[in-house]
């Protein structure tokens, strides 16, 4: 069967990677979370002391850049694809509130866009591949076949994120969720490179109020649409 490009793009916390995930399983696609990478990035430049609070040395970030390798590999016991950097398991800690507060300094940064972007658009040469992040339709694959941008109140985003944070032994309150939520979608939104907005040729989807298996049916079925659509 033809193979295609899925990009799902959308504010933090709103579920993306749990559908992206979902469809990627589902269809025997590779699923990649590119957030996860400028995570790595932001981990690498916390462990390197390239911070100097909020300011980032960008020439040791420069001269580092070609340094910072990220992997997926995949976890045997529980099946999901985890994130490596320069070959160490970092899944656990890229998802800390302390990268999260950093992230979006680090990924609004030229240098680091280029050089994922390249990488990403490498992995998706041969599609087959479902992609979440913030650009995914608008920058790393503006041609794919199909593209979704999901949205959710920044509430029931900070209540979701909250839940997940707990389940993982790492209790957090609510309050700074939200503000790191609200910041993030402030940042994302207004840098200057690339910055997140609905591609013109995206569906939007709005699922607060969507449970994980009517969010899954959905997507499913753009997906069946649009390969059913496909020249042949
Ligand atoms: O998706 P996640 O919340 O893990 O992404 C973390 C951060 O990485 C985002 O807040 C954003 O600053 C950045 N990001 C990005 N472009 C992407 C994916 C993530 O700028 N394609």
């Amino acid at each position: 069967m033809k193979k295609i490009i899925i990009a799902v793009d959308g504010f933090s916390s709103c579920g993306k990677s749990t559908m992206a995930k979902d469809l990627a399983r589902e269809i025997g696609y590779a699923y990649i979370d590119s957030g996860a990478m400028y995570r790595a990035v932001t981990l690498y430049c916390m462990q390197n002391r390239f911070f100097e609070g909020d300011v980032i040395n960008i020439a040791q970030l420069e001269a580092s850049i070609n340094k910072i390798q990220i992997t997926f590999i995949p976890n045997a016991e529980t099946n999901n694809s985890e994130t490596y950097l320069n070959g160490v398991n970092v899944e656990r800690e890229i998802r800390t509130m302390e990268v999260a507060n950093k992230v979006s300094l680090v990924s609004a940064i030229p240098i680091v866009r280029h050089a994922l972007v390249a990488n990403q658009q490498a992995m998706g040469a041969q599609k087959g591949i479902v992609m979440d992040g913030r650009d995914i339709g608008t920058a790393v694959f503006p041609t794919a076949e199909l593209k979704i941008f999901v949205t959710a109140s920044a509430q029931v985003r900070a209540e979701r994120r909250v839940a997940e944070l707990v389940a993982k032994g790492d209790p957090v309150s609510f309050e700074a969720v939200l503000e790191n939520v609200k910041s993030r979608d402030h940042m994302d939104t207004t840098r200057t490179e690339s910055p997140l907005r609905k591609a013109d040729d995206a569906l939007e989807l709005d699922n607060s109020n969507l449970t994980i298996a009517e969010q899954k049916a959905w997507l499913l079925a753009q997906y069946h649409r649009v390969i059913s659509n496909l020249p042949s």
